[in-house]
């Protein structure tokens, strides 16, 4: 078959990539995805806000001619043409995401109103970062997709945890009304280079502690107990979902191996080599007490698992942070 190269004419089939958005692709987990994308071929348009991304974190893709950064905030429509939209936009850790908590749940809310409208005009296939906080305090553990949740509607976590719940509805929604091809995962606590060292989640700040010197914070007594996934496994987890044709989710992503939030502080000091105190301060209000991932459905719909052990994931995490930290 032959392509006139005086028109453009779009076939997947034919160029054997994508064209994908990734809202949120400045950031964490966004960078990694598009770090991801780029490397099997597709086309990444990187959409951001910089509200907690980084230029520095896609800074060495931009010489990609495939790789395209928009800064653009998803509360405003968007009108670009792609076949895919990942839908990652939206401040994760407390501190940033309570910082602004109208903007939060608007980000959510709104975000997924104008992906979905895209999503829905271009006929694009469209995957949303949900989150084990629509679970909120669980009393069902492990976690399966199948529990509702026990989720404060009123409380500082709000903001976050029922803008998620709310951008679900909107996902099954367009999906039931409008055909929109969706995807849901709900991420479980991931960690790994990128994170930012100011932003708060238990994992950057024990070991940007522990490599200053610094006592390590555990709120609380230490025995809420979370699942920790290395980043590379959850974005083969988000491309798998993507991908694939038959399950539209929610699926929950993320690591089954739990630990007290005071055994991973001892697992840093240990990687570390730190000798650092540990300073117990007052847990704050609504931290859930327990989480864990059932992974049941994406062992047998994604043929997906985390293969990264926490040991490992930390250890490449902390030579992350040690390259950061040297250059001041
Ligand atoms: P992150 O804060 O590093 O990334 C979020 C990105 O979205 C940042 O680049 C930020 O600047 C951008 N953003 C925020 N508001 C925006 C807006 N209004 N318009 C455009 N861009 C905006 O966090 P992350 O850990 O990479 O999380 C990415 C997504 O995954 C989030 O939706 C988060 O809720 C979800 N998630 C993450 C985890 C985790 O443990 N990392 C767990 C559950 C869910
Ligand atoms: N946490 C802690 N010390 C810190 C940061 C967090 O003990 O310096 C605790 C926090 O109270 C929570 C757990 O670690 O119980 C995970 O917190 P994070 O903010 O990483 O994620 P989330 O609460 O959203 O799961």
């Amino acid at each position: 078959m032959t392509i006139d190269q005086n028109t453009f004419i779009y076939a997947p089939e034919l160029r054997g990539n994508r064209r994908v958005l990734v809202t949120g692709g400045a950031g964490f987990l966004g960078s990694h995805l598009c770090e991801a994308l780029l490397a099997r071929g597709d086309e990444v348009l990187c959409l951001d806000n910089f509200f907690t991304g980084r230029k520095l974190n896609v800074a060495h893709l931009l010489g990609n001619p495939r790789f395209e950064v928009l800064r653009h905030d998803v509360t405003h429509p968007l009108f670009v043409e792609v076949d895919r939209i990942f839908n990652l936009a939206c401040p994760a850790s407390p501190i940033h995401y309570q910082y602004n908590p109208v903007k939060t749940i608007k980000t959510s809310v709104l975000g997924a109103i104008h992906m979905l409208g895209l999503a829905k005009r271009v006929k694009a296939r469209i995957l949303q970062a949900s989150t084990s906080e629509v679970y909120g305090n669980p009393d069902v553990h492990p976690q399966t997709e199948a529990y509702w949740g026990h989720v404060n509607p009123i409380g500082i976590r709000s903001c976050y945890d029922e803008g998620k719940r709310a951008a679900e509805c909107l996902f099954m929604d367009y999906h039931r009304q409008n055909r929109v091809d969706v995807r849901l995962v709900r991420i479980f606590n991931t960690y790994g280079p990128r994170m930012l060292p100011n932003d708060g989640r238990v994992v950057s700040n024990f070991i940007v502690q522990a490599l200053r010197g610094e006592p390590l914070t555990v709120y609380g007594d230490g025995s809420q107990t979370r699942s920790f996934c290395y980043v590379d496994d959850l974005v083969e987890g988000l491309l798998r979902m993507m991908d694939q044709e038959e399950t539209i989710g929610p699926v929950n992503l993320g690591n089954p191996h739990e630990f007290t939030i005071l055994e991973l502080a001892e697992q840093v000091r240990a990687m570390t080599g730190a000798r650092c105190e540990i300073r117990f301060l007052p847990l704050p209000s609504d931290d859930p007490t327990q989480r864990q991932p059932d992974i049941r459905l994406a062992r047998e719909r994604l043929g997906w698992e985390p293969r990264v052990p926490l040991t490992e994931g930390l250890r490449r995490t902390v030579e992350y942070f040690e390259g950061l930290l040297a250059q001041g």
